[in-house]
């Protein structure tokens, strides 16, 4: 493999081509007009514009990304996370090709992304998943039938769904059938695809996951899990890893179930399995990610593994090197995704230019960044900027570092989750270790956020007051 060709921008894109570099790999960008001047672009070997701002005319049209990749004769594609990362499509015209798709193969990218296919595989691999339909629901009236068998409250859900839409809570049978065909709706628009299924909605679970990684040779390994369950809008917001609930045997029996539902797609390469994990420790299959995760470094960094390395090695057919025992989880990591959003404002998107912007740097730190001050943050993608990571040996240390790296985060020009991110890693419950998937909506409000930011300020001038009165005293200043 010579030269890669990274199918995505932003920090994922750089963090890719130095890995690539890393490996003694030539790098080939693809970027549409709005990011001209951005850091993947200057950073890579060499660049292709592939289309106008808006995704669905450049990063996610594959057949540009295929001209692309046939002019500057790439060995190989890493399509990252989101975009074309988990289209079976482009994976199979990748393989069509003869061009490496740093990924699995495309059946298993068809059959885990459908989420009621990737049930019914896992279930008759005998993973345990969520209570709901066999398959998908025709109508809302078979829908309704299968919530009452079940019990409410349920989540309907879409199979192609992902990144938290297309999905509704439904509390009893009355307000279901609006619930449905607003999911419904909302599914048609954003995958194209409304076809629905039924599961029970569990009340407060955790997300806990598992990294799995498996080469060509039939080798299959778990690097342990990542609890993401500070979510807002069922998305994630903040990672760690370990989860501070599980103990060494259940480690070991979820990631066994992990490494089943990876046989049971045939995978190969890096993939993330997801579970729910219940009050009663139960823990049940809530779908494949087949693709590296965005909060991959927390266990890149309490493993010692280079996920993305791992990636390239096993697409060019290498057999992963070490064994399940060689593998031993290492202190504790914490992940916050910096957004550009405005946390004041229901998490609205903010753009803008970065009239400033200095990130943190120091030991326990780890800065997955694609901006630089003077830069845009454009309208057209997804509002993160970058993903602070620490690392400490133990959970409370990995959360005093990010406390102390984001006070060192200095961003004027749009507003940004660090405020937010604050707010959750000083918050008592989630240092306590005691909270679910419900943390931003029971603990989390604008007013919350503006008086602990009201009693920092207070503090700070407080501070500063006594050094002043003090740097006065000792240089007896004469007063008068
Ligand atoms: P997506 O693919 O859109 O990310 P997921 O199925 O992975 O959707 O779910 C995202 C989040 O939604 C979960 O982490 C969890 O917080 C919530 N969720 C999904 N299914 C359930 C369920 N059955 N019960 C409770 N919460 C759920």
């Amino acid at each position: 493999m010579s030269k890669v060709l990274i199918a995505n921008r932003g920090e994922i894109s750089l963090r890719i081509a130095r890995a690539c570099r890393e490996l003694g790999i030539g790098t080939l960008a693809v970027y549409s007009e709005a990011d001209e001047q951005s850091l993947h672009v200057q950073l890579a070997d060499e660049a292709i514009c592939i289309g106008p701002p808006s995704s669905a005319e450049s990063y996610l049209r594959g057949d540009r990304i295929m001209s692309a990749a046939e002019i500057a004769d790439v060995d190989a594609i890493h399509p990252g996370y989101g975009f074309l990362s988990e289209n079976a499509d482009f994976a199979e015209q990748c393989e069509a090709c003869n061009i490496l798709f740093i990924g699995p193969r495309s059946e298993t990218i068809r059959k885990m992304g459908d989420k009621a296919l990737a049930r019914e595989t896992v279930s008759k691999a005998g993973v345990p998943i969520i209570p709901g339909s066999d398959g998908p629901v025709e109508n809302e009236k078979e829908a309704l039938r299968v919530a009452k068998k079940i019990g409410f409250p349920v989540i309907i859900k879409a199979v192609s769904g992902g990144g938290g839409r297309g999905m509704r809570i439904a509390h009893n049978a009355v307000s279901f059938t609006k619930e449905f065909l607003t999911a419904k709706m909302e599914a048609e628009k954003a995958f194209g695809d409304g076809t629905m299924y039924v599961e029970k909605y569990l009340e407060n679970p955790r997300h806990i996951e598992f990294q799995i990684l498996a080469d060509k040779h039939g080798k299959i390994l778990h690097l342990g899990e990542r609890d993401c369950s500070v979510q807002r809008r069922h998305q994630k917001v903040v990672e760690e890893a370990p989860s501070v609930v599980l103990d060494d045997d259940l480690r070991a029996k979820m990631g066994e179930a992990a490494v089943k539902v990876a046989k049971a797609c045939d995978y190969v390469g890096a993939g993330t399995v997801e579970f729910l994990f219940d009050e009663n420790r139960n823990f049940y299959f809530l779908e494949m990610n087949t693709r590296l995760q965005v909060e991959h470094p927390v266990t890149e960094y309490i493993t010692g593994v280079d996920l993305v390395e791992q990636q390239i090695r096993i697409a060019r057919g290498e057999a992963i090197a070490f064994t399940q025992n060689d593998l031993k989880i290492k202190g504790h990591a914490m992940e916050l995704r910096v957004y550009a959003e405005d946390p004041l404002e229901d998490f609205m998107p903010s753009t803008g230019t970065l009239e400033k912007y200095q990130i943190p740097q120091g030991e326990g730190i780890r800065m997955d960044n694609g901006f630089e001050e003077g830069m845009e943050v454009p309208i057209y993608y997804d509002p993160m900027l970058a993903k602070l990571v620490t690392y400490g040996k133990t959970r409370e240390e990995a959360i005093e570092v990010m406390i102390k790296a984001i006070d060192n985060y200095i961003v004027e020009g749009v507003s940004t989750t660090l405020a937010f991110g604050k707010f959750v890693f000083q918050h008592d419950a989630f240092r306590s270790g005691d909270f679910d998937t419900h943390f931003v909506k029971k603990y989390y409000s604008p007013d919350a956020l503006k008086e602990e930011t009201e009693q920092e300020a207070r503090l700070a001038a407080l501070l500063a007051l006594k050094q002043y009165l003090n740097d006065k005293e000792q240089l007896r200043l004469p007063s008068n």
